[in-house]
């Protein structure tokens, strides 16, 4: 299969040249050229699979053609082996919890998927791939896991100083080996600023491979699939899985976009609801028909805190730019941080369920927008314990730190500091490459 841009001028590319490029040349996101219909009868046992079965069901549909078989299957094997149970909330409401991977959220599944997928590729062509990821938080410590101990991939993790929690912080400053953390005297935005610049900088790219790990790139987006399937074939299995309506946490649209594509596949979802915090860019849209992209606003969901959603090209090329038609499938919701506050309280008073602030935005959500009839899932995207301060704030109760955390905590902190200048990273990249080399050449 080849895949192609969405801003139709670069050429067509590999899965192996999508996947270590990320961003197409010409600025846009990379699309499979075909999206695959599953076949009737895999919808009709697919409450009889396992999650890692269904998985391998769909990966195959996408990535069958590039990669072989045992292959495939050991990639989404690896990544799929965490629980992903559908809890029930109300009489009408489940929860799908994405939360169980190693750095408690669903994020895990996408940057697992991608480093063995780019770890595949790097081995077969013989190459040295390094990965810039900038941080806010959660993409850093989801990335710096997925990626631990893959052969011939260097992580470089930067995120700003005295910005991101203790718990965030210590998931992926304590790990060592080739993921390295790059602590910035600056703020998030100067992180990423720093991270674009790295990758246009010529000379920097003629000395070393460089490639990004957000929800950009093909190889951690698809694979938030899966799990919408796996999601239907939960509320099959209790006889809840009609008009099922799912409402999805929404900064990057990376993971609803997946569900959009799992639907094309012929998931029957009737509808989908993006769940905004106040960056109500897409909530806009959605009413008016204009995309304004504007400067992200600080919220307690701040994995969401997004102005410009990477993913919304992608979604305006499933559905040819039609408002119309992105309105017959998908509808918004925008929360102020007091209302998300509001209904993790509520939440856990009426159903004595435990929301985090992003779960709660999609939990919100389907409370305004579910119709008589449907069934309706939210995707639970982080464990509250995540957010310990956030939540205990709002609901006065103390939360248990799953062991999962506890294990972070206990490690050391290593992370090299630099000042935001470009010339500082680069100098300090170039100088880490060289000795890469004697390494691999001596
Ligand atoms: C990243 C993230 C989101 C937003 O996901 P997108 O794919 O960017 O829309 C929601 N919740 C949590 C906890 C996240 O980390």
């Amino acid at each position: 299969m080849k895949y192609f841009s969405t801003n139709g001028k670069a050429d067509a590319a590999s899965l192996e040249q999508a996947v270590i490029k990320g961003l197409a040349p010409d600025k846009g996101l990379y699309m499979p050229e075909c999206i695959r219909t599953l076949p009737q009868e895999f919808f009709e046992n697919i409450d009889c699979m396992t999650l890692q079965e269904i998985s391998y069901h769909v990966a195959t549909a996408f990535f069958g053609e590039e990669i072989p078989a045992d292959e495939l299957k050991r990639i989404v094997y690896e990544t799929m082996n965490f629980e992903i149970p559908a809890v029930k909330v109300t009489d009408d409401i489940y929860s799908l919890e994405l939360f169980h991977g190693p750095t408690l959220a669903f994020k895990d599944v996408g940057a697992r998927f991608m480093a063995r997928m780019l770890g595949y590729f790097v081995k077969n062509s013989n190459k040295r791939v390094n990965v810039l990821v900038a941080t806010s938080g959660d993409t850093g410590s989801a990335v710096a896991n997925g990626f631990l101990g893959v052969e011939n991939i260097n992580v470089y993790v930067l995120y700003p100083k005295g910005k991101v929690s203790e718990i965030q912080e210590k998931q992926f400053t304590t790990l060592g080996k080739n993921i390295t953390a790059i602590e910035v005297d600056g703020c998030f935005d100067d992180c990423q600023a720093l991270v674009k610049q790295a990758f246009m900088d010529e000379e920097l790219n003629e000395e070393m491979f460089l490639t990004s790990a957000n929800s950009i790139n093909l190889a951690r987006f698809l694979p938030q699939s899966f799990y919408y399937f796996w999601a239907y074939a939960q509320l099959k299995k209790m006889g809840r899985e009609k008009e099922l309506t799912i409402s999805v946490p929404s900064g990057n649209f990376g993971n609803l976009t997946a569900g959009l594509f799992a639907k094309r596949m012929g998931l029957p979802v009737k509808r989908f609801v993006a769940a905004n915090n106040s960056n109500d860019i897409v909530y806009n849209y959605l009413q008016t028909g204009e995309y304004s992209p504007k400067a992200s606003v600080s919220t307690i969901a701040n994995a969401m805190d997004v102005g410009a959603p990477s993913n919304f090209a992608r979604i305006m090329h499933l559905y040819g730019s039609s408002h119309k038609d992105v309105c017959k499938e998908i509808s918004g919701a925008t929360y102020s941080d007091a209302q998300i506050a509001g209904g993790v309280k509520e939440c856990l008073q009426d159903n004595s369920y435990l929301l985090d602030p992003h779960g709660a935005c999609g939990y919100l959500a389907l409370k305004e927008l579910l119709q008589p009839g449907e069934t309706g899932v939210f995707l639970e995207t982080a464990h509250p314990a995540k957010f310990k301060d956030t939540i205990e704030g709002i609901t006065g109760e103390e939360i248990e730190i799953p062991q999962a955390l506890q294990q972070f905590m206990s490690g050391t902190k290593e992370s090299v500091q630099i000042d935001k200048n470009f010339g500082t990273l680069k100098s300090y990249l170039l100088n880490e490459e060289q000795s890469e080399n004697d390494k691999y050449y001596n």
